[in-house]
């Protein structure tokens, strides 16, 4: 017996990896290899390619007994995504050369499968829709908080994408605590100068934390230990954070938020005192939204993307 399945890939700045999933938004066995991504577009896609042809190299469904035969491919990628072209229009310093990268095209001629390329932002979301925390919710706020901070606003199991391809770049909204701290994207003052991991740790240092420290986690463990520096950042990048979200909650009044991303989930503290700011900015009807944290982990980007090829087969716009 044959099954027609979906192939999910996820893109991100120190690996990518891969899965075969099924109609159902059920996920096989991840394989995952690092991203080159200093070295530039053409070693991505390759990467990309050989970790699919090891997928279609292996169809049997041992658990099912059954073959799978590959009808799509579903990409998640760092960046900005033009989904009708699968061309990236905006990237970070990790990522040289990827703007103008042409991936849908790229991969389709050479893995003979249609393709569907999104934001991994994006593709997180919509893995959560469709059969994670906001699964059958008609619209959900689903916001990451990693590396970087975004979101991205899933309207019945579709990512909003925007006229530019830049829906949910919240990381660049202007930030009141974060006044006079540097974003990544060059100017001071953004959420993600202060709320994104690598944003605590260097909030952390510049206080006058313990210099020994040398990332993210550590910094939670210092908080944990009573180090008050260390609490007062991250209440701040907290409290930053649940000031975001009650606006963004304010204008979009989405059935359920759903929050996730490596930093988000590392620390109990944190989240209390985001959903402590976040349900105290809120007005009255809109008070009760349920904030949920993500269901699906590292293999969320995946599933969303196969969910985007699913529906591109399916005759609708990825
Ligand atoms: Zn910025």
């Amino acid at each position: 017996m044959t099954a027609d399945m979906l192939i999910g890939v996820d893109i991100g700045g120190t690996k990518t990896a891969a899965a075969w999933v099924s109609q159902e938004g059920r996920v096989g066995p991840v394989v995952s290899t690092p991203t080159p991504a200093a070295d530039g577009p053409n070693a991505v896609l390759e990467t990309v390619v050989s970790l699919v042809q090891s997928l279609l190299g292996d169809p049997s469904d041992r658990e099912e007994g059954r073959k799978r035969h590959a009808v799509a491919l579903g990409v998640g990628t760092a960046g900005l995504v033009d989904v009708t072209t699968g061309v990236v229009v905006g990237a970070n310093d990790t990522f040289p050369g990827w703007v103008g990268t042409p991936v849908g095209e790229v991969l389709a001629n050479r893995l003979r499968l249609p393709v569907h390329v999104e934001n991994d932002v994006d593709a997180h979301a919509a893995g959560e829709a469709w059969v994670g925390a906001a699964a059958g919710a008609s619209s959900a706020l689903v916001v990451a908080v990693g590396t970087g901070v975004g979101c991205s606003l899933v309207l019945g199991g579709k990512p909003l994408r925007g006229a530019h391809s830049g829906a949910g770049e919240i990381g660049h909204m202007p930030c009141a605590l974060a006044a006079g701290l540097m974003c990544p994207c060059g100017r001071p003052g953004h959420l993600e100068a202060l709320a994104s991991g690598p944003a605590v740790h260097r909030e952390y240092l510049r206080r006058g934390g313990n210099p020994e420290s040398q990332d993210a986690p550590s910094v939670l463990a210092q908080m944990r230990n009573g180090d008050a520096i260390a609490s007062g950042v991250v209440r701040d990048a907290a409290v930053a954070l649940g000031q975001a979200v009650a606006g963004l909650i304010t204008a979009l009044d989405p059935q359920i938020v759903v929050v996730g991303g490596g930093f988000a989930l590392a620390d109990e503290t944190w989240w209390g005192w985001l959903e402590e700011e976040l349900r105290r900015q809120l007005i009255a009807p809109l008070a009760t939204v349920p904030i949920r944290r993500s269901e699906l982990g590292g293999a969320a980007p995946i599933v969303g993307a196969a969910a985007g090829a699913r529906r591109l087969v399916n005759g609708g716009q990825g």
